[in-house]
């Protein structure tokens, strides 16, 4: 006698595939779900998000947010809108508290309560959670075999320990970002192997490494608001401004690592890819040395660092001061016009010397993945093969830093979850 025939079979207990099986048991009791994890224990990436912390979601979700085929990621993300997101960690026994930025947090400030609630909320359905499966291959049953003796199933999962048939397959086996937690990016094989194609994938959310003659160690530990530019072949792709964190290092920080996926996705396509920022956001370089002149006709004695300091932070404004060739204790009014001009550059388009992002170990999220086109939106089921789902981080979407991408984790995972239990018969619709 084979293996029984698991109705469910979902690949990946991460965050998605934990929402997966959920929903799915939930929206159809009577069908079998297992979770198979190649992880010896489950849930590893949520307990080391946000800090430890979990940031389950944000206030305000929109398709702005993430970088990913715009109108299916807005269908996604109404099939399961933040609030319902709220409620149910509420069902779960998981408040969530609203930080300033707008991120929301469980209000023990532990990442484990998000698991743990996950975790009891899978047993208590009867979703199996297989942790030490690695799935090294799925393959799809024809239909002669199909009406054999193996009964229903249209798919075989191969892992570790032997074969799972299974009637329907939700893959969430997330993207390649921190390979430790199991997320090492073998998903994309088994999707490519079923005939899904994986657009190029790069690190994303990710800090940046800069040429060690620049003078950010010297900043280490020092954070503060800067308007960041990326160019790519001379063209400028993307704009904001946040909060930029030196390290001994390079850069990192919010407004970093949200840059970093087009800085990451250029130089992969081979094309050239640069960072600027501007220490005075909002002001250009005319604006800024106007600023300047009338700062030092008001007090031309003034140090170049006092005057600086009134914008930017001692440490960053001594560095860039130096920097543009400029002695930060000379008083302003004496300050060559060359140096000036150079230092106004500096304040505004500073070229950060990135000479590459940190890596996968470093990285939260993937840039890249299965195209959003070869599924079906409304129920995340492949157009390539049906009866198999896809979800979570594994699909090319990734959303800035900030909850979004969990919210994509859980919106996906409902909508397959749900989609994969009605597909398989009766089921109730709550
Ligand atoms: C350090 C860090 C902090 C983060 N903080 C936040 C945050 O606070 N808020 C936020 O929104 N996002 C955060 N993220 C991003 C977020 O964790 C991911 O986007 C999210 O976990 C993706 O969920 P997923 O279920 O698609 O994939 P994952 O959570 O990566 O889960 C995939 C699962 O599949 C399993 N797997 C992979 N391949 C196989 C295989 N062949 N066989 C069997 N199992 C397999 C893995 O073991 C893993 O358990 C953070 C990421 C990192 C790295």
């Amino acid at each position: 006698m084979g293996e029984p025939v698991a109705d469910i079979c979902v690949i990946g207990a991460g965050a998605a595939g934990l929402a997966a099986g959920i929903f799915a048991a939930e929206h159809n009791p009577d069908c079998t779900v297992e979770l198979l994890d190649g992880a010896t224990s489950i849930g590893a990436k949520i307990l080391v998000s946000g800090g430890g912390r979990c940031n389950v979601t944000h206030d305000v979700v929109r398709p702005e947010d993430f970088f990913g085929t715009r109108h299916l990621v807005r269908n996604v993300l109404a099939a399961f809108p933040v609030q319902n997101t709220v409620a149910w960690f509420a069902s779960l026994g998981v408040e969530l508290k609203r930080e300033e930025t707008g991120k929301l947090f469980p209000v023990t400030d532990k990442a484990r309560s998000v698991l743990d609630a996950l975790t009891a909320r899978s047993r208590e359905l009867g979703v199996v959670l297989r942790p030490g499966h690695r799935v090294s291959g799925i393959e799809r049953r024809n239909a002669s075999e199909q009406a054999g003796a193996q009964g229903p199933a249209e798919f075989v999962i191969r892992h570790q320990h032997g074969e799972t048939p299974a009637r329907r397959v939700i893959l969430a086996t997330g993207g390649q970002s921190l390979p430790r937690t199991g997320s090492d990016g073998s998903g994309y094989g088994l999707a490519r192997h079923l005939g899904h194609h994986v657009t190029p994938t790069v690190p994303a959310l990710v800090a940046l490494m800069l040429d060690e003659h620049c003078f950010h160690a010297e900043l280490s530990g020092l954070s503060h608001e800067v308007e960041i530019q990326t160019m790519v072949e001379g063209r400028p792709v993307d704009r904001r401004t946040g909060s930029l964190l030196w390290t001994h290092f390079g850069i990192s920080g919010p407004v970093v690592m949200d840059a970093s996926r087009f800085w990451c996705l250029a130089r992969a396509r081979g094309e050239t890819a640069e960072l600027y920022g501007n220490f005075l956001p909002g002001r250009n370089a005319e604006q800024s040395r106007e600023w300047f002149l009338s700062q030092v006709a008001q007090n031309p004695r003034r140090s170049l660092l006092k005057l600086l300091a009134e914008l930017l932070p001692e440490r960053s404004a001594e560095a860039l001061c130096r920097h543009a060739g400029g002695d930060p204790q000379q008083a302003c009014a004496q300050v060559p016009r060359a140096v000036r001009d150079r230092l106004m550059t500096a304040l505004t388009r500073f070229r950060f010397p990135v000479v590459r992002d940190r890596g996968w170990n470093f990285a939260e999220v993937t840039a890249g993945g299965i195209p959003l086109e070869e599924v079906n939106f409304r129920t995340m089921e492949s157009k390539l093969v049906p009866g198999l789902y896809l979800v979570g981080e594994v699909l090319d979407c990734d959303g800035r830093i900030g909850g979004f991408n969990f919210q994509w984790a859980w919106a996906t995972g409902r909508v397959a979850g749900r989609a994969a239990a009605a597909s398989l018969g009766a089921g109730s619709d709550r």
